[in-house]
């Protein structure tokens, strides 16, 4: 028996008593494992990514092919390795300076906040008679013909009055009966509780970030000196790979990334247990994003419009300026119109192939990509001609990351692949497509692999997701 009281005739709320939380792992405290969490799921997502490029198992969903990240990206594995792993360092150290302030994760008062949320339920249908009288029905009359078959139903209709739902407590230390809550109020204050504000929570989280990263990524595409000090180390990767996800400079990785979700966190008021999850899910998200594939049956990659294939125009020297959402969402470029929406990227995509593979003697041929659609209007056209024009101005005035060079080998290349495409493509591309697998499944683990991936999916089709730019 709970010593409480009865306030407005409603259940009582129990004590409660705080106590230390016992961490999740006994050798490690909760607030160490939320800052291991997302840097042990940077590595295993990467390094499975990294062994379906080695291994080349999945060589149809491909954005880019093995030649391009060999011959377009302006940074070594090494150095990308290096860089991740000092960004890394500095989000840990400064995770442990907040844990070391932080203080200590008490529980006990679970129940409590349930039947808080059960008294708000309870509350809420105090208002059901009177909304069902302004529609014209008398909520008694209705009650009265249920209250046989459909009790829970006529007390709700009544306005929560539940005469059989008493419990026995303490008042003032003398047992006395109160009213106590319904079931289904108890389960549905569980359901909110345990599961519908940590949803909204995480969602909020998620805005915060996106709104968070888009603002600070722009602003660093727009200065000059912002782009130039910072951020165009991040597109020294042209082709991105998995762990090249926080290949950042380390005062951008600071700002974008670790105080970004950390404000997210703060701002949401989640747990240290929820931040775990937010951590590493974000984390493993930004990974997916420049996973430099575009799975079908990769949930990061519908869950929304932002993946891989949305990120990596953005890493084009011909999308760099639009595009900079990130890393859940793509709703600011949507408002503030700097989504690409030049539509069909393939032939650009397939120039930047075709030249790449012309660099290195490598025999396996790429499958064109497609799914993609032609700008849907003029103004639309003349848009992505300007988005392009602007991109590549900012990957020209970047001459410390060969800027001038990116462009001019471009323009070379552009030639070599138009007349390529227009000896391939007339009007046949599928026929194209499958005779550039026949080359490529000869033979060992590689056409298994394609065998098996044309048998699970079918034709291929809408590899790169980057949406309609009719939006
Ligand atoms: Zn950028
Ligand atoms: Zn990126």
């Amino acid at each position: 028996m709970a010593n409480v009281s009865v306030v407005d005739n409603l259940p009582p709320l129990p004590d409660y008593t705080f106590r230390p939380l016992p961490p999740l792992l006994p050798w490690l405290s909760d607030q160490h494992l939320s800052l291991a969490l997302p840097v042990i799921a940077y590595w295993v997502v990467s390094l499975i990514f990294h062994l379906i490029d080695e291994w080349d198992l999945f060589p149809q969903y491909r954005l880019h092919t093995p030649a391009e990240v060999l011959k377009r990206n302006h940074v070594s594995r090494w150095h990308v390795f290096r860089d991740v792993v000092l960004q890394q360092v500095i989000q840990t150290i400064f995770g442990l300076t907040l844990a070391y302030v932080e203080p200590q994760t008490m529980f006990g008062k679970e129940d409590y906040d349930v039947a808080v949320w059960a008294q708000r339920i309870r509350l809420a249908q105090r208002a059901v008679p009177a909304v069902l009288a302004m529609l014209g029905l008398d909520a008694v009359g209705i009650a009265k013909g249920l209250v046989g078959s459909h009790a829970t139903f006529a007390s709700i209709l009544l306005g929560g009055v539940y005469p059989d739902a008493t419990q026995t407590i303490l008042q003032a230390g003398v047992p006395t009966t109160a009213p106590a809550f319904a079931v289904w109020e108890l389960q549905l204050a569980k359901a909110v509780y345990y599961v519908g504000v940590p949803f909204l929570q995480f969602i909020f989280a998620i805005c915060v970030v996106d709104t968070w990263q888009y603002f600070l990524h722009r602003a660093m595409h727009m200065n000059k000196w912002l782009y130039v000090q910072f951020h165009s180390r991040h597109h020294r990767l042209y082709v991105p790979y998995a762990y090249g996800a926080l290949y950042n400079h380390p005062v951008e990785g600071f700002c974008l990334d670790t105080l970004g979700t950390g404000i997210a966190y703060l701002l949401s008021g989640m747990t240290c247990r929820q931040s775990m999850w937010f951590f590493t899910m974000s984390t493993i998200k930004t990974v997916d994003d420049h996973c430099g594939y575009c799975f079908p049956w990769d949930p990061l990659q519908h869950l929304t419009s932002n993946n891989a294939g949305y990120h990596d125009v953005h890493h084009q020297s011909w999308g760099i300026k639009t595009n900079f959402s990130q890393p859940f969402f793509t709703f600011w470029d949507g408002l503030l119109g700097t989504k690409w929406t030049g539509g069909d990227v393939s032939a650009r995509y397939e120039r930047a192939k075709i030249a790449a593979q012309k660099k290195v003697d490598d025999e396996s041929k790429p499958p064109t990509i497609t799914g993609t659609s032609t700008p849907t209007s003029a103004s639309d056209a003349s848009k992505a001609s300007e988005q392009a024009s602007t991109s590549r101005q900012q990957v020209l005035s970047d001459s410390q990351n060969g800027g001038p060079t990116v462009l001019a080998e471009e323009a070379s290349e552009e030639i070599t692949a138009t007349q390529t495409l227009s000896e391939q493509v007339p009007s046949t591309p599928q026929s194209v497509r499958r005779s550039m697998r026949k080359r490529a499944t000869s033979s060992g683990l590689k056409g298994l692999a394609d065998r098996f991936g044309e048998s699970l999916h079918g034709r291929r089709s809408g590899v790169l997701g980057v949406e309609n730019g009719s939006r």
